[in-house]
C-alpha cells in the first residue's frame, strides 16, 4: 500500500495578526473562553479596560472587550526583554534623548515643552517651534498612545535626527509639533494602557475638554497649534504591531476619493523609501475615539497610523534591528519632503 503523506497547510490571517489589539463585542459566559489563550481586558462604563481576572462578569450581559495573545515576552523584565529583543524604549531613554538634542531644538529656535503631567506624574513632551509660522507646512507627530509598543519611539528618534540636521531651506518651509511619548506610565510598565487603565487610543474626543486623562491635555496643548497653523500636511500617529508594518487609513468612501488618493501618495512614497513598510497598508474607519479619526473628523487632517513590530528578536531573518527602526524614521521624513 502507497504511503500517504498527508501536509497540512495552516494559514493564519494576516488580518487577524497585524493589528495592535483585537476588539469585540462578547457575551459573559464566553469570555473564560476567550481567556484561555488570551490576555483580556473587559471596558467599563468609565471607558476604562480592567483585566478578565479583576472583573466581577455577569454571564448574560454583553462586553466590549480588548484582547491579546498572551505572550511570554509580557512576563519578561526590561532586561531579559533587551537580551531577546531590541532594546525597549522607555521613559527615562525619551528623555535622554531630548537632553541630548535640546542644543540642536534650541539652535532651530524650537523648545521642548512639557505640556502637562502625566497621572503618575511623569513629564508630557512636546517638541515644537518656538512661536509657529502660520504659512509654514506643519508636521504633526505622536507616539506611544500604547506604552508596550516602543519600537514606534525608535522610529520617531530616526525622523527628528533628519529633520533637526535638515537644511535651511527645509526649516523655511516645514515645521513640526511632536508628541513624542502620549502614555509615559504605560511605557514604563510595559502596558498598553495609562495609569488609569484607559486605552489612550480610544480616549480623544471632538472637543479636549471631553477627552481622557493625557489626551485630554495633550489635546488642548494641539489645539493652539491647529488653530494657528494653516497647513497642516501630514498627522502620524506611531504605534507597534504584533506583527508586520503597515499604515492605517480610512476606507475609500470616508471622506472622499481625492482624500483616499491623497493618502495613497504618502503610502507609495513611503513605500519606495522603506523596504520594511513597502506600501503596505490597511483600511479602517477605527474607533471614533481614536486619534487618527478625531483628527480626520474635527480638523480635516492627512491623519495616518503607522505600525511597526512593536517586539523585534534581536536575531532574524529581516535585517530588523533598533538601526532599522531609526532607518525607518529617516524614511518618513525623506517622503515628506519628496511630497509635500
Ligand atoms: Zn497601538
Amino acid at each position: 500500500m502507497k504511503k500517504l503523506i498527508l501536509i497540512l497547510f495552516f494559514t493564519i490571517s494576516k488580518n487577524a495578526l497585524s493589528v495592535c489589539i483585537h476588539e469585540k463585542e462578547i457575551v459573559g459566559m464566553n469570555l473564560a473562553k476567550l481567556n484561555e489563550a488570551h490576555q483580556v481586558f473587559i471596558k467599563t462604563e468609565e471607558n476604562k479596560f480592567i483585566a478578565y481576572e479583576n472583573f466581577k462578569i455577569n454571564p448574560l450581559r454583553k462586553y466590549q472587550v480588548q484582547f491579546k495573545n498572551k505572550l511570554r515576552i509580557n512576563n519578561l523584565n526590561s532586561k531579559d526583554y533587551n537580551k531577546k529583543y531590541v532594546e525597549y524604549y522607555s521613559y527615562p531613554r525619551i528623555q535622554e534623548f531630548i537632553s541630548e538634542k535640546q542644543k540642536e531644538i534650541e539652535k532651530l529656535s524650537y523648545e521642548t515643552a512639557i505640556v502637562g503631567k502625566s497621572i503618575e506624574g511623569r513629564n508630557l513632551y512636546s517638541i515644537r517651534p518656538k512661536s509657529i509660522v502660520p504659512t509654514k507646512k506643519t508636521i504633526l507627530i505622536f507616539g506611544r498612545h500604547h506604552g508596550d509598543e516602543g519600537t514606534a519611539n525608535w522610529i520617531i528618534e530616526g525622523f527628528i535626527n533628519k529633520f533637526l540636521s535638515a537644511s535651511t531651506d527645509f526649516h523655511e518651509k516645514y515645521q513640526l509639533v511632536l508628541y513624542p511619548m502620549v502614555n509615559p506610565d504605560g511605557a514604563e510598565r510595559r502596558t498598553r494602557y495609562n495609569k488609569n487603565n484607559r486605552d489612550l487610543n480610544r480616549s480623544w474626543s471632538s472637543q479636549f475638554n471631553r477627552a481622557y486623562d493625557e489626551v485630554k491635555t495633550i489635546h488642548k496643548d494641539l489645539k493652539t497649534y491647529i488653530d494657528q497653523s494653516e497647513d497642516i500636511i501630514i498627522a502620524l500617529d506611531m504605534h507597534g504591531s504584533f506583527t508586520e508594518d503597515f499604515i492605517y487609513r480610512v476606507k475609500r468612501n470616508y471622506i472622499s476619493l481625492d482624500f483616499f488618493n491623497h493618502q495613497q501618495e504618502l503610502i507609495d512614497e513611503l513605500g519606495s523609501f522603506d523596504r520594511w513598510q513597502e506600501g503596505n497598508f490597511q483600511l479602517s474607519n477605527g474607533h471614533p475615539k481614536m486619534a487618527r479619526i478625531v483628527l480626520i473628523n474635527s480638523y480635516q487632517l492627512n491623519a495616518l497610523t503607522h505600525e511597526t513590530p512593536r517586539d523585534i528578536k534581536l536575531i532574524n531573518r529581516n535585517g530588523r534591528s533598533k538601526a532599522s527602526l531609526l532607518i525607518q524614521g529617516n524614511t518618513i521624513f525623506q517622503s515628506i519632503l519628496g511630497l509635500y
